[in-house]
Order: structure tokens, then C-alpha cells, then sequence
């Protein structure tokens, strides 16, 4: 039967505008649907890109606020323009938006804009028009979860908070996850006096105990107030400001902006998937082999859709592997999900990749060891402000093969790419001992270890 294209991206975030473009390299005829009016999806618009030029920014407040230590006579309390910023923010993004639409041109990809359903497993609907395709990639993405609880319209959420057109004075972010600690951090910097409520004992669990232990110590000297074990159960209108009622009680008062940052939802309703056949989880995921293939063997599926680490360049790999395999005849080419490294633009950052100590024991048993560094990084030296720098090594076997490693402080968030190809490759403590340090750094601490 003849399509009308060979593979259709619904979608037009990280994961379907890279399997298009690189598909479109190799010849495949290739449309992309996209519902917002701009390509992009999340990082580009509401996301990474933007997220990442707010914590430039707050990193600025803090050079400011560091400066006189280095004989600058500056008052820490410089105003921050927040709508220009955020003006010059989003012209930055419109660039990024206008050059995807260029670069499918140039490549010969076609786009459509609006909800993409699908009819059946080879064909897409859109607008009213029906394309089909011998096949079809899903990278809906998600959407942040607002909780169901009274008063939930009163809050907003990171889509929100790149909304703001002024600083708010009074936040309370409520959440655990990489958004909530990455929205203090930010906020507090800028300017606002920050709350951050955390339904368990701590934020970022997952992750190496160490780093949200030492991230909880330094949010609190930088003036953000934490409140754990609370659920948020109610939101309402007090006295002009937002007030905020815990599960178990407790009331937290006096805010002029209240976000929810407790994970993403997939996005996989209304899009066609019982027409077409394709599963999903109970979670409203969509499970997929190593190949990014669904139940439906035509059909497949990528990025944060899929549940597996939700970040932009995992969506990216697996849609440039998926396009290699296909359209270039490299049969096993697929993205191994092991040793991904990611970094949490808190402040200070945090780095890591690989399994954490606990879940190397579970593992690995009594075969695993632990480096450990802790120190000031020589910048601190000349500041009042100071955040130690934590490393930490985990290590398995005779051979002391390095499967984790962890990081929180300054620039660690520019060291961890060369260490993740190290990593990746299997190096051990002893490669890392024979490598020659760079000094002064702080990064020299990761090969110098005992
Ligand atoms: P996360 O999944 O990182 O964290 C959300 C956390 O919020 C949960 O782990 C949970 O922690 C807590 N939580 C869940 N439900 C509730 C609730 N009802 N009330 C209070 N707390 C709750 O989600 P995020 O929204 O922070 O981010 C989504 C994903 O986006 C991330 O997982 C990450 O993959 C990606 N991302 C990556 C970034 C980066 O690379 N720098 C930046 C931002 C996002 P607990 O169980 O401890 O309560």
C-alpha cells in the first residue's frame, strides 16, 4: 500500500523533531504534528531552555552577592529587572523556535500544527485532515500534575512560572523532584523569600543521600525555609494572600504565589491510542521494547511518554537510534538506558550518574566500596558566602570499576559530561588515580581521591 509519508512524529519536542530530522537525512519521507503553535515541546518553551536562562541569572545574584569578597565594591542588593529579563528570555526561545522550522525545511520535513489523533495504526488525523503513514512515532511528552485537591486553581505550576511577568515576593513551591528544588533555588536568588514543602523527610530521594542532605543545608543558609512532611490538602484565599493546608493540620501562610512541582503527567489521552490498539501502563505510560517499539509493531513510542528518565537528550538518543536503525540499516542500534548522566540546576548544582551507594549494595552486595571528598573550592576562599563541594565515588569489585558517581557544588554541572564518557566506557578508580590532575580546580578532587 502506498502512505502518504513513511513516518509520522506526533509530537514536535526533543524526541520528535530529532527522529524526523534524522530519518529525513536518510531519505524517509517524514511529517511531524505538533499541538502548540511553536515547535520546541517542553524544553524549548516551558522547560531546559528557559529554565536554564533564569538560572543564569540567579547565578548572577550570587556572583553580586559574592563580589565584594573579591574587592568589588557592590551592594548585594542590585534590583533585578525581571520583565526584561523575561522579555529577552523569550526572544531567545522564538530564535530556537524559528530555527526548527528552518532546519525541517531545509531537511525536507513537513509539519502540521494542532491535536494529532490517531484513526487507526497507519493513519494520523489532524485538523480534520487525514494522513497516513507506514509509520507512527508518539512523543506527546507530558504535562505538570496538579494534584486534586481544593482550591488547586489558585496555584500554578513550571508552565506558570514561565508565565511571570514580575518576581512574586512570597512563594511556597511544593514538590520533591528536580522542578521544585530547581524553582527555589532560583527564586530565593532573585529575590523572593521562599518556602519549599516536602511531603516526605527530604527532597530528591532518589538520589545519592549525600547531595540532598548537603542541597537542604545550603538552601537553608541561602534563606529558603523547608517544611517536610507536608501534604498539601487545601488552597485558599486568605487576607489577599495564599494560604495553604497540610494533610495533617498545619497551615502555611502568606504567599503571593503558591507552585505544584510533583512530577509530569504523560499525555497520552485523547490521542487515538485505543483506536489504534497501542497499550499503556496503569500510570498512563506507553511501554516499549529497546527498539522504542509499542505493542503495535508499526508503532512506536519515545521520550518522556515512555516513562524512562525523563530528560531531553535521552528523548534525543532514542529517536536519532530509532531513525539509524531504521532508515540506516544499522540493525541493533537502540539506547541503552544504563549510566545516563543528569544534572539538577539547583544551587549549588548537583551531577550524578550511575547507581547510588544503596542501590549498588542491593546489587553488588559486600563488593562495593565509596570515595569520598568534601571541601571549600578555592572561590569560597575570598568569599563571605560559602558552600562546600561533596564527591563521592562508588566503586565494584577487585578491580574497583566506577558504576556511580555523585556530585553537589560549584561547576560540577560542566565536570560531569567527560566524567559519564569515562564512566560509560567502564573505567575503574585506578584509571581515574592515573589520570593527571588539572590544578587549581575542583574537579581535580574526582582523580586524586584516597
Ligand atoms: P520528579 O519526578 O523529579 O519529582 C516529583 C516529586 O514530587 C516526586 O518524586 C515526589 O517525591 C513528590 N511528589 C509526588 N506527588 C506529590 C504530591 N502529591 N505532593 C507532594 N509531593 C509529591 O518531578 P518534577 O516535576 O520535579 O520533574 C519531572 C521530570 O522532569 C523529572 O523527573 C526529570 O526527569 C525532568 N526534569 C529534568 C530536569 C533536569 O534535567 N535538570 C529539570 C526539570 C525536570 P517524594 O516521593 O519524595 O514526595
Amino acid at each position: 500500500m502506498a502512505y502518504d509519508y513513511d513516518l509520522i512524529a506526533i509530537g514536535g519536542g526533543s524526541g520528535g523533531i530529532a527522529l524526523s530530522n534524522r530519518a529525513a537525512s536518510y531519505g524517509a519521507r517524514c511529517l511531524i504534528i505538533e499541538k502548540d503553535p511553536e515547535m520546541g515541546g517542553t524544553c524549548v518553551n516551558r522547560g531546559c531552555v528557559p529554565k536554564k536562562a533564569m538560572w543564569y541569572a540567579a547565578d548572577m545574584a550570587h556572583a553580586l552577592r559574592d563580589a565584594p569578597g573579591y574587592g568589588y565594591d557592590i551592594t548585594r542588593n542590585a534590583p533585578f529587572n525581571w520583565s526584561e529579563f523575561v522579555t529577552k528570555r523569550e526572544n531567545y526561545i522564538s530564535n530556537i523556535n524559528k530555527y526548527y522550522v528552518s532546519a525541517f525545511e531545509k531537511n525536507g520535513v513537513d509539519t502540521a500544527y494542532g491535536l494529532a489523533k490517531l484513526v487507526d495504526k497507519n493513519t494520523v488525523e489532524v485538523n480534520g485532515k487525514q494522513y497516513t503513514a507506514e509509520r507512527i512515532a508518539l512523543a506527546p511528552g507530558g504535562t505538570p500534575t496538579v494534584p486534586n485537591i481544593e482550591g488547586k486553581e489558585l496555584a500554578i505550576t513550571s508552565d506558570g512560572f514561565f508565565e511571570l511577568q514580575s518576581l512574586p515576593e512570597k512563594v511556597l513551591v511544593l514538590g520533591a523532584g528536580y522542578i521544585a528544588v530547581e524553582l527555589a533555588g532560583m527564586l530565593q536568588a532573585l529575590g523572593a523569600d521562599v518556602s519549599l514543602a516536602v511531603r516526605k523527610k527530604t527532597f530528591l530521594r532518589e538520589f545519592e543521600s549525600v547531595l540532598s542532605e548537603r542541597l537542604s543545608e545550603a538552601m537553608q543558609a541561602d534563606g529558603v525555609t523547608i517544611n517536610t512532611e507536608f501534604t498539601a490538602a487545601k488552597i485558599e484565599q486568605h487576607n489577599g494572600k495564599l494560604r495553604v493546608h497540610g494533610e495533617s493540620g498545619q497551615t502555611l501562610d502568606g504567599f503571593d504565589q503558591v507552585i505544584f512541582a510533583i512530577g509530569r503527567t504523560p499525555l497520552t489521552k485523547g490521542i487515538g491510542l485505543q483506536e489504534a490498539g497501542v497499550e499503556v501502563d496503569e500510570r498512563g505510560y506507553i511501554p516499549v521494547d529497546k527498539f522504542q517499539q509499542t505493542n503495535v509493531p508499526n508503532i512506536f513510542a519515545l521520550g518522556d511518554v515512555t516513562g524512562q528518565a525523563e530528560l531531553t537528550p535521552v528523548a534525543i538518543a532514542a529517536g536519532r537510534r530509532m531513525a539509524d536503525r531504521i532508515y540506516n540499516n544499522q540493525t541493533d542500534r537502540h539506547l541503552n538506558y544504563e549510566n545516563i548522566a543528569t544534572v539538577v540546576f539547583s544551587h549549588p548544582p548537583i551531577a550524578t550518574i550511575g547507581l547510588t551507594e544503596a542501590q549498588a549494595r542491593e546489587q553488588y552486595g559486600d563488593d562495593v566500596n565509596t570515595y569520598e571528598a568534601s571541601f571549600n573550592p578555592m572561590y569560597m576562599a575570598f568569599t563571605e558566602h560559602k558552600v562546600k563541594t561533596t564527591m563521592k565515588l562508588v566503586v565494584v569489585g577487585k578491580d574497583e570499576r566506577v558504576v556511580g558517581c555523585h556530585m553537589i557544588g560549584l561547576a560540577v554541572d560542566e565536570m560531569m559530561q567527560g566524567f559519564a564518557v569515562a564512566i560509560s566506557m567502564g573505567a575503574t578508580k585506578k584509571d581515574f588515580d592515573d589520570t593527571v590532575a588539572i590544578h587549581p580546580t575542583s574537579s581535580e578532587e574526582l582523580v586524586t581521591m584516597r
